[in-house]
């Protein structure tokens, strides 16, 4: 699963990048507003997180330019903590939840995956496919009625993972390498 880090806070992104890579995700970043419009009208993400308060364009402003051109990736703000102004105008303007800053790590985390979960009808933090279940939290793959579950590496969760989430779905040489791998 391929995610858009907009944030121009470089100790956050510092914090993030590592929590974010270890639940399974391959992050790209932004730091200003209008990098973030291009770079998600230029490449296709599973999910955007969206700080507010960006440079040279805002964060409210890029994801309204999103919607008006029918980009419905799922996007959870980053607001102020205490504006609830914010969050509404957020909401309105198409994001699909909102976290305050300061915020636990854990707690962006569960509300990515309730909206990515949302976003694909899963009814709890598992993938299912025919006999296959893929745990999120634990990374562990199960055939239905077999024992033990097998615990998957980084990347073989990566992949398993994004199969899962476009079941049925050709997925292409390119798009599997840049929804599984950071680097070149
Ligand atoms: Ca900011």
């Amino acid at each position: 699963m391929k995610l858009l880090l907009v944030e121009d806070d470089a100790e956050l992104v510092r914090q993030l990048r590592p929590a974010l890579k270890k639940a399974g995700y391959v992050v790209e970043h932004a730091d200003n507003g209008v990098d973030a419009e291009f770079i998600a009208s230029e490449e296709d993400f599973d999910g955007i997180i969206l700080d507010l308060g960006l440079p040279q364009k805002s964060g409210l402003e890029v994801l309204k330019s999103w919607r008006v051109a029918k980009k419905n990736t799922p996007v959870v703000i980053l607001t102020a903590r205490d504006s609830w102004q914010e969050k509404v105008d957020g909401l309105k303007a198409g994001a699909d939840d909102y976290i305050g800053k300061p915020f636990h790590v854990e707690e962006l985390l569960a509300r990515l995956e309730a909206v990515l979960r949302r976003r694909f009808g899963q009814t709890d933090n598992s993938l299912k496919y025919r006999s296959l279940v893929l745990d999120l939290d634990t990374q562990c793959v199960t055939l239905t009625d077999q024992r033990p579950s097998v615990q998957l590496t980084a990347i073989e969760f990566r992949l398993l993972r994004y199969l899962m989430t476009y079941p049925g779905k050709i997925l292409s040489k390119t798009m599997l390498s840049e929804h599984i791998y950071e680097e070149e």
